[in-house]
């Protein structure tokens, strides 16, 4: 499999580092840092991911953790709880990606695909909520996000290698296809079964938001206020980072990720996430195909670059970008309706750079200088 960077990482860069991070930025970024942050702001992190964090140096941890880099950085209030405060996100997001996760043969998600076609499983509460909203999102966007879509992701090689070397015959895909839909996974009592022998979930497109929001649950009983907690780009903020500043995310310019497109004000308790073309692709036929499919077709979806979501909960966030991604710009409107407080940035996939924005987004984004003519509207 392809990638665009080494994976999706993040990293906040430390003092030392910073001169290293400003020169492997492109020029187009450091030109404008000037004119994006406020004075005396320095940008402190680099991320391979969509959204990262613009911060002055703060109290902040890296690990990685389900798949992708995660960093905890505090306000600078509390900068002595570093250690612990990470130490016990770190327990969250491993416990869940030892639940969760399609890629180890021992966890809750790997045996509901094994016993399919056989019995229910008795799984654990975080499995089954995380199972339950997934479904709620199915519902929602009327099957553009689907849980079930694993044989799908599997066929084109994005869960488990080898990627064909050409586009999937149509009779190959709608085999496949008639082992997704989110609407058969039955949950019950604690338990889960997937009907049909064949079956599988994939919690890729929502896991990583839920746990960022168990991992704030936690942080807040802990008593801290001021934090923010990034896992692959699934970003969700509380209080400050300082007293009179507020939490600020810059967001991936999907053709040129040596730069950004502008950035995100975030506000206490909101959340962040992003879909991309751009990070996770294969390469099939000498074409470039997304990680995310369109689970009415069975082809990986085309014609967006990125869609970035803000909503109150990480987990919504997660949950939303990929169907939001799914329906594009077209279909953006429908979905909404059924999702109010939700606001969404999405970049098509075409030249030049167009950022349409719903209104909440709209007052929390400032563009680029050289990206201002590209913001549009989205459902004023
Ligand atoms: P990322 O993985 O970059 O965080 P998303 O949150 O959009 O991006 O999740 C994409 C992942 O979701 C894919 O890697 C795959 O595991 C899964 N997925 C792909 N298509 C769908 C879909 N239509 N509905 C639900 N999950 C999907
Ligand atoms: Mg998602």
């Amino acid at each position: 499999m392809n990638s665009g960077t080494s994976g999706k990482l993040l990293a906040l860069i430390p003092k030392s580092g910073r001169r290293r991070f400003l020169t492997s930025l492109g020029t187009g970024l450091r030109q404008c840092i000037p004119k994006v942050l406020p004075l005396g702001c320095l940008l402190v992190a680099l991320s391979g991911s969509a959204c990262f964090i613009l911060h002055r140096e703060l109290p902040s941890r890296s690990f990685r953790s389900m798949g992708g880099l995660a960093t905890v950085t505090l306000g600078s209030a509390h900068a002595d709880r570093i250690e612990p405060v990470t130490a016990q996100v770190q327990g969250i997001f491993d416990r869940l990606e030892q639940e969760l996760s399609t890629y180890r043969a021992d966890s809750t998600i790997s045996q509901l695909a094994d016993q399919a076609g056989v019995a229910p499983i008795a799984v654990s509460d975080d499995a089954f909520r995380v199972l339950s909203l997934a479904r709620h999102f199915g519902e929602l966007s009327e099957g553009a996000f689907d849980v079930t879509v694993a044989p799908l992701v599997n066929l084109y090689g994005f869960g488990k290698p080898p990627t064909p070397a050409a586009l999937p015959s149509e009779e190959v895909i709608r085999a496949q296809l008639k082992l997704v839909d989110y609407s058969r996974l039955i949950l019950k009592d604690g338990t889960a079964f997937l009907p049909l022998k064949g079956m599988a979930v994939d919690l890729g497109g929502i896991a990583k938001g839920y746990a960022v929001d168990r991992a704030f649950d936690s942080c807040r009983s802990a008593g801290i206020q001021n934090f923010l907690i990034d896992l692959s780009g699934n970003i969700r903020v509380s209080g400050r980072p300082q007293w009179g500043e507020d939490w600020q995310i810059g967001v991936r310019d999907p053709f040129d990720r040596s730069r950004i497109i502008g950035k995100i004000t975030l506000r206490s308790g909101m959340a962040l996430a992003t879909s991309g073309n751009y990070e996770r692709f294969v390469e099939m036929g000498g074409q470039r195909y997304s990680h995310i499919i369109n689970p009415k077709t069975g082809y990986p979806v085309t014609g967006t670059a990125g869609v970035t979501v803000l909503a109150q909960d990480a987990t919504t966030a997660d949950g939303m970008s990929t169907p939001f991604f799914v329906v594009g710009l077209k279909g953006a409107d429908k979905l909404r309706q059924k999702a109010p407080s939700v606001d969404v940035l999405f970049v098509p996939d075409k030249y030049p750079t167009e950022i349409w924005l719903t209104p909440g987004l709209a007052k929390a984004f400032v563009p680029l200088p050289e990206y201002s003519k590209a913001v549009k509207l989205l459902y004023p």
